[in-house]
């Protein structure tokens, strides 16, 4: 068979599976499992889970059951081993859900799927029950297109109960399972495209370190009057400092760090990025890279809380001592580590007037890049060019996955994709969650292609 007539032939069965997408779809996104007893009954997710292995055993995989993680959770884990000498593709996803926030804020009831305007509302349709059915929908096309015959890979589809809690149930699960789990390549199908209808690989998560910085310099807050000019200033030092993490043009400056990356992948468009960040008229945007340089490839730091005085109840005082919570996200090539070792003796070294400085390191996280070459990742480029009839492209993401540290930490040879059918527009985590019904069609296509192709 031809590139070409394989494509069209799956193609055609993919399309034809939509409206039993969309019935699954509904079934799944009817379940309220969001993985937290206060807020809802443990069976919803239990039933979630249950509803995934029965379909992907309906499907062709065996040993389709329900495993136990350390944090309560469910992971849902199905198997078709691999033909001798073929490889083995882990398919993951989640079927935990976040809770829908505001429900008054939905224009559709929230656990049952609704079109409008050509998308698919509902808690879940995009994040992840979308991707759990784009994986459904692939391994039943394929199957159909096999005439009997067997999966021509190994596959082990992974779902996960516990994803939107960070309970760290599949982290703990992973390594403890590391054979049962084992695979040449990983499709992490919990990301999205670029934009609808533009293929896009997720090539790199920032990591992240935290820190607390508390200036000292008076034994306690003396009046402003009698005492200010002379006396050092806490609050006043701490600003001084937070002021030397930042150049003029709103650059990152943590000394030993560098803050120069390019982005080579897909550009942020400034206008959009303006909309979506919500940022006011004539105000700038920071650095003097694109935006993508700045959210995907360099260092960024982000005061997140300041200890001083409240405007209402402050009173005439210099102050004694004043602290900062600090967040430092980081691109690949910086290890956390490193990170914290140059945010600390920067601000060691930057407090002015000999004030007492303490730096207290909280969690941090490791950044993650993919694999950019390798057998999987060609096959997949070239099954998303054919589905989408566009080359692939990349983008970075600025919050961070542990699992994909986890899964590269157990499988060091393996190779980890990063795709799925959560673009922008789905507003995932918010109220009035969508999916577009074309993406998952040619995320099936494209993981169908690949499976039949790698
Ligand atoms: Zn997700």
């Amino acid at each position: 068979m031809t590139d070409d007539s394989r494509t069209a032939a799956l193609r055609a069965r993919v399309r034809s599976l939509m409206p039993r997408a969309k019935a699954d779809l509904a079934e799944l996104v009817s379940y309220r499992s969001v993985h937290d007893p206060r807020q809802f009954p443990p069976e919803e997710c239990h039933r979630a889970a249950q509803w995934v292995a029965d379909a992907f055993a309906e499907v062709g995989l065996t040993d389709a059951g329900l495993h136990e993680t350390p944090d309560g959770s469910m992971a849902v884990v199905a198997r078709h081993p691999a033909p001798p000498g073929a490889p083995t593709v882990l398919l993951y996803c989640h079927y935990d859900v976040q809770p829908p926030l505001d429900e008054a804020a939905w224009d559709t009831p929230v656990w049952q799927l609704t079109e409008r305007d050509g998308r698919w509302y509902g808690r879940g349709a995009a994040d992840c029950k979308g991707n759990v059915v784009a994986h459904l929908t692939a391994l039943r096309a394929l199957r159909d297109s096999l005439d009997g015959k067997d999966f021509p890979v190994g596959i082990t589809l992974v779902s996960e109960g516990s994803e939107e809690q960070g309970t760290g149930g599949m982290e703990a699960f992973v390594p403890k399972n590391a054979e049962l789990l084992r695979a040449d390549a990983l499709v992490i199908g919990d990301c999205g495209n670029f934009a609808v209808g533009v293929p896009t690989f997720t090539q790199t998560l920032r990591g992240t370190v935290n820190v607390i910085v508390t200036v000292e310099t008076l034994a306690g807050p003396m009046h402003s009057g009698m005492f200010g000019g002379a006396a050092p200033d806490a609050l006043a030092a701490l600003v001084h400092l937070l002021a030397t993490l930042r150049d003029e043009q709103g650059n990152t400056t943590v000394a030993g760090l560098a803050g120069d990356q390019v982005w080579d992948g897909v550009q942020y468009p400034v206008e959009q990025f303006r909309a979506d960040a919500g940022v006011l008229d004539g105000v700038e945007l920071l650095g003097d890279g694109t935006v993508s340089d700045m959210l995907w490839a360099r260092p960024a730091l982000t005061i997140l809380g300041i200890d001083a005085p409240k405007v209402v109840g402050s009173s005439a005082a210099v102050q004694g001592s004043a602290a900062a919570r600090l967040n430092l996200r980081i691109p690949p090539g910086i290890e956390p580590a490193q990170a914290l070792k140059a945010l600390t003796a920067h601000l060691e070294s930057n407090v002015p007037w000999h004030a007492k400085v303490t730096v207290q390191a909280e969690a941090s996280g490791a950044p993650f890049r993919s694999g950019s070459s390798g057998p999987a990742r060609h096959a997949l480029e070239r099954a998303f060019a054919a589905a989408y009839g566009t080359p692939a492209t990349t983008q970075g993401q600025g919050g961070s996955i542990p699992l994909c540290t986890v899964f590269a930490e157990t499988y060091p040879g393996a190779e980890i994709m990063l795709i799925g059918v959560e673009e922008p527009s789905c507003l995932i985590h918010a109220p009035n969650e969508s999916v577009h019904p074309t993406e998952i069609e040619n995320i099936a296509l494209t993981e169908a292609l690949f499976l039949a192709t790698y």
